[in-house]
């Protein structure tokens, strides 16, 4: 995909993406946490997340 590379600093370090507190996962999805609306960060999780091995 074309664009820009976003930074993505994330204090989630037992995610095997997070490497010194930064994203380097190739692609990362947001999604709302349940079914509503998110109308606060509380309400939103990285849904790439994925438990280190
Ligand atoms: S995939 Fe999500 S949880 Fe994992 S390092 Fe990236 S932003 Fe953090």
């Amino acid at each position: 995909m074309a664009g820009h590379a976003m930074v993505v600093k994330c204090n989630v370090e037992s995610c095997m993406y997070n490497i010194k507190k930064m994203c380097h996962a190739d692609e990362l999805e947001v999604n709302p946490m349940d079914d509503s609306i998110p109308e606060s960060s509380d309400e939103t999780c990285c849904t790439t997340f994925r438990m280190h091995d």
